[in-house]
């Protein structure tokens, strides 16, 4: 029987927070945007996520001093609000991979423990006539994986006897273990703003 591997469903994972930056926009403000091209988008501008929200207003139907208190458009509401989802979703992430790692690594404890992986040994040993199969020289005393691949259900070729000196040398002190490194969390891209039009509105 094969081991299995930490897994983790990201989607599940996601899908609550998914829902809780499902912004309903519960303060907004009017703001001007202004474009490169010098062009302002009047709107307003959700205070909690940042988006733009309802419809542009005409820049002729303000006057010069009503136009000219606008506050201005801000672009850190947004990647503040978009980076904490990002951060809650590797967080989640994180923990739930600690969690399924940890249930992966009892299971291979606990093969390792057991008869199976005990009489695979002796085997690997008598073929190996307990000579080192790394240097040949030493007498061999572990088992060493060279392939994760059948991890649970080894073909004994998957195998070998070494010594400890050519095992600490094979993995350079470090633990040997058949579970690679984490999965990284991407950043998430925020959902886009409607495009500011050029040409919409009338320059300032
Ligand atoms: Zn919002
Ligand atoms: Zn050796
Ligand atoms: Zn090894």
């Amino acid at each position: 029987m094969l081991l299995p591997f930490p897994t983790i469903d990201r989607d599940a994972i996601y899908q609550p927070i998914r829902k809780k930056y499902q912004c309903t926009h519960p303060s907004t403000e009017v703001r001007k945007k202004i474009a490169s091209n010098g062009n302002a988008m009047i709107r307003p501008q959700c205070m909690s996520c940042g988006k733009m929200t309802g419809t542009a207003i005409k820049r002729e139907t303000l006057t010069q001093a009503a136009f000219a208190a606008l506050p201005l458009w801000d672009d850190t509401i947004s990647s503040r609000y978009w980076g904490g989802f990002s951060e809650e979703l590797r967080c989640a992430e994180t923990k739930a991979y600690a969690a399924a790692l940890a249930e992966a690594r009892a299971n291979y404890d606990a093969y390792r423990e057991g008869d199976r992986w005990r009489k695979k040994c002796a085997l690997v040993m008598q073929r190996a006539a307990h000579v080192c199969e790394g240097c040949r020289t030493a007498r061999a005393t572990e088992v060493h994986h060279l392939t994760y691949e059948h991890c649970g259900d080894e073909f004994l070729w998957e195998l070998v006897a070494i010594c400890r000196s050519c095992h600490e040398r094979y993995h350079g002190g470090k633990e040997p273990s058949p579970f690679g490194p984490p999965p990284i969390t991407e950043d998430q891209e925020p959902p886009s703003d409607d495009e500011l039009k050029e040409g919409e509105d009338v320059p300032w």
